[in-house]
C-alpha cells in the first residue's frame, strides 16, 4: 500500500482507453492559461478545451512570477503559444491572507519562511492588472502578443473578463 495506489489504479483504467498518442507538445489552440492551483478549477473544461489544446500554468493565486514568464517565453517560441489568458478566481485563498500571515502561521509550526515571497493578493484586480502588465511589458515576449485577463467565478462557473 502506498499513498498513491488509488492514482495508479485509476491510471491503469485510463490507459486502456487512451486515444491521445498522436498529440504533439505544441498548443493546438495556440493558448496559454495562467491560473491558480485551486482544486475547484477545471481549466480545460471551463474553457471548452481538451488535451493538446493549451499550455496550463498553475500556481498559488495565478500570479505571473519569474518562473511563469520563463515558461511563457518557452511556450511562445517553442510550443506554438500565440495568446495568453491570466485567470485568477473568486474565493481565492491567496486573497484572504498576507505574506506576513503565512509567515506567522509557519513560524507557529516551527518553520521560518521569511525567505519566500508568497505573492499573496491583497487586491485581486490590482494584482491581475499588475500581472497582465508584467507579460505585456516583458522584453522577452512579442509586443503584439494578445494578453487577456478574466476572473473565474467558482460558484457559477462563469468567466468574467476584465477590461484591458
Ligand atoms: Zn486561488
Amino acid at each position: 500500500m502506498s499513498a498513491f495506489d488509488d492514482l495508479f489504479a485509476a491510471n491503469a483504467k485510463y490507459a486502456t482507453k487512451f486515444r491521445n498518442s498522436d498529440l504533439t507538445g505544441r498548443a493546438a489552440r495556440g493558448l496559454a492559461v495562467v491560473t491558480c492551483m485551486d482544486s475547484r478549477i477545471d481549466p480545460l473544461g471551463l474553457l471548452g478545451l481538451k488535451a493538446g489544446d493549451a499550455k496550463i500554468l498553475r500556481n498559488a493565486g495565478a500570479r505571473v512570477t519569474d518562473d511563469v514568464l520563463r515558461t511563457l517565453v518557452l511556450a511562445v517560441y517553442l510550443l506554438g503559444v500565440e495568446r495568453v489568458l491570466v485567470m485568477p478566481h473568486t474565493d481565492c485563498g491567496m486573497a484572504k491572507v498576507t505574506d506576513d500571515d503565512v509567515h506567522a502561521l509557519t513560524t507557529s509550526r516551527g518553520v521560518d519562511t521569511r525567505s519566500l515571497d508568497f505573492h499573496t493578493v491583497p487586491d485581486q484586480n490590482a494584482a491581475l492588472r499588475h500581472d497582465l502588465t508584467r507579460i505585456k511589458s516583458s522584453p522577452f515576449l512579442p509586443p503584439d502578443l494578445p494578453v487577456g485577463g478574466a476572473i473565474y467565478d467558482v460558484r457559477t462557473g462563469k468567466l468574467l473578463p476584465v477590461a484591458p
